[in-house]
């Protein structure tokens, strides 16, 4: 059923922050129209507006739940498209910090397969229903604005065609180049604060052919990076019997793109799980770069002034360290959340009017979830540019006590899948009995650094 809570919605950007936010509201209006400057009509491939594209993404089982839940049969048909199901901790093995991790049969699944093809199941869903129109091919170039409401977008279709598209509101989900902050500054709306975390991530990415690619074989690897040492290295299998190899590095200590150099990179990591994957196996096509130079969180719920009839949302808001695997899944919980704010809305009456001042702070509190964790675990590196919690050091040693615990406690193990995946919060980690085990760790960890 519809609401009619307005005419018509207009989604900048067809990437998967745009399609869960246009999975979001169609139940809310008579049409929605999501466009996107890149051409869309064929199957998944590489393209220029999504430039991460051609690098490993996992869809957290938050973000995938929802993609269910918004898109009934999204998991069959991913699984049918040539999706991986692999099991957490049994499926994806992870060495850090010398060792590998304890081989765990979680009750818990995810999908491996290229982004491209993810999206590319995405976005067939949405286009399933009646009333979404995806027009490719058309680059938003500004916004119709009015007496302080954001109403509509200006196009350019076929790069000359202008078109205006009027709406009741707006949905920025360009992505991370988005024009936003500018365009708000340029119309007097000021300047948007933005925490910054510097983390200078490189990510370099090729796929291979393999011969060695049979059923027990197909495991997702991470050699994760174990600070202070910077590198890193995944093994994905994805679609098509390949294995989808990302190198990562931060700082100077970055991989190449040059074939020969990278498969140096990998063999130099400190097991040789990912070197091994490929070390056999055919190059398709070139190798690729993403650079990362910052985990960023723009705070529009704290600006003193903003447009009305308009709400940005995923990479337009916050980019996360990709390592994490989060930004996808922060924009399902975003779209979700807006979701059941027009739920509320439409049955208490209140349409559209001051949607701002309740929907910027539910896109931020969507983001503080993914947030803290991670930034954690990028302090531990020196290099990282930002400002450092004072109780940075307890927090540490509370992350190393944890990562401890963990593999000696399959219970708690399972708990940290659970919250990496975004299922429950950081706190649900700390139960009354992990926070007395806790303090017994850190106090003797505590005695052992007092001795002589
Ligand atoms: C290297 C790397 C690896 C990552 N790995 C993961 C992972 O494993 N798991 C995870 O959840 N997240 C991962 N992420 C994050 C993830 O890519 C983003 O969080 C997610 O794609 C955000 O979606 P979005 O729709 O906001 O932006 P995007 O997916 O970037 O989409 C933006 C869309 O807007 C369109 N667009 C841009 N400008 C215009 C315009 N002027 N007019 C019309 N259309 C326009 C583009 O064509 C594009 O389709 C990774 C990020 C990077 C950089």
């Amino acid at each position: 059923m519809n609401t009619g809570i307005g005419e018509r919605a207009v989604v900048v950007g067809c990437g998967v922050g745009g399609i869960f936010a246009a999975g979001a509201l169609h139940r809310h209006f008579r049409e929605v129209v999501v466009v996107d400057k890149d051409d869309l009509s064929s199957g998944p491939s590489f393209r220029k507006g999504v430039p991460q594209g051609p690098h490993g993404h996992i869809v957290l089982k938050r973000g995938e739940n929802i993609a269910e839940a918004m898109f009934p049969g999204f998991r069959d048909a991913l699984r049918t498209a040539g999706g991986i199901e692999l099991v957490t901790g049994r499926d994806m093995a992870r060495f850090a910090f010398g060792k590998w991790s304890e081989p765990l049969d979680s009750d818990m699944t995810v999908f491996s397969q290229t982004r491209p093809l993810l999206e590319h199941v995405l976005r067939e869903c949405l286009r399933s229903i009646p009333n979404v129109t995806i027009r490719s091919g058309c680059r938003f170039s500004d916004f119709l604005f009015d007496d302080h409401r954001i109403h509509g977008v200006s196009i350019l279709r076929e790069g000359r065609i202008r078109e205006e598209v009027e709406a009741d509101l707006v949905i920025d989900a360009s992505g991370r180049g988005t024009g936003t902050p500018r365009w708000l500054s340029e119309n007097g709306f000021g300047e948007v604060e933005t925490e910054r975390l510097g983390i200078d991530l490189c990510y370099v990415t090729g796929i291979f052919a393999t011969d060695r690619f049979e059923d027990g074989y197909a495991r997702l690897c991470t050699v994760g990076q174990s600070p202070p040492a910077v590198r890193g290295g995944s093994a994905l299998p994805v679609e098509g019997r390949r294995w989808m190899i990302t190198l990562s590095g931060r700082g100077d200590d970055v991989p190449s793109v040059d074939p020969e150099a990278f498969l140096a990179f990998a063999k130099s990591l400190p097991d040789p799980c990912v070197y091994d994957r490929i070390s056999e196996g055919r190059l398709e096509g070139s190798v690729r770069r993403f650079k990362t130079p910052e985990s960023f969180w723009r705070k529009y719920e704290s600006m003193a002034d903003f447009p009305e009839g308009f709400v940005p949302i995923g990479d337009a808001v916050a980019g996360f360290n990709p390592i994490f695997g989060q930004g996808m899944s922060v924009a399902a919980v975003e779209a979700e959340r807006l979701g059941l704010l027009l739920d509320e809305r439409a049955e208490s009456g209140r349409g559209l009017d001051g949607l701002r001042e309740e929907a910027l702070p539910g896109i931020s509190a969507s983001i503080a979830e993914a947030w803290e964790g991670p930034a954690t675990i990028d302090y531990l590196y020196d290099s990282t540019v930002g400002e450092r919690p004072v109780d940075y050091p307890i927090r540490r040693a509370v992350f190393f006590a944890m990562q401890e615990m963990a593999e000696e406690d399959p219970v708690l193990r399972q708990l940290q899948f659970e919250v990496g995946n975004m299922l429950k919060p950081r706190e649900a980690l700390f139960t009354a009995e992990v926070q007395a085990r806790l303090q017994e760790r850190l106090a003797s960890a505590a005695g052992i650094e007092g001795n002589p």
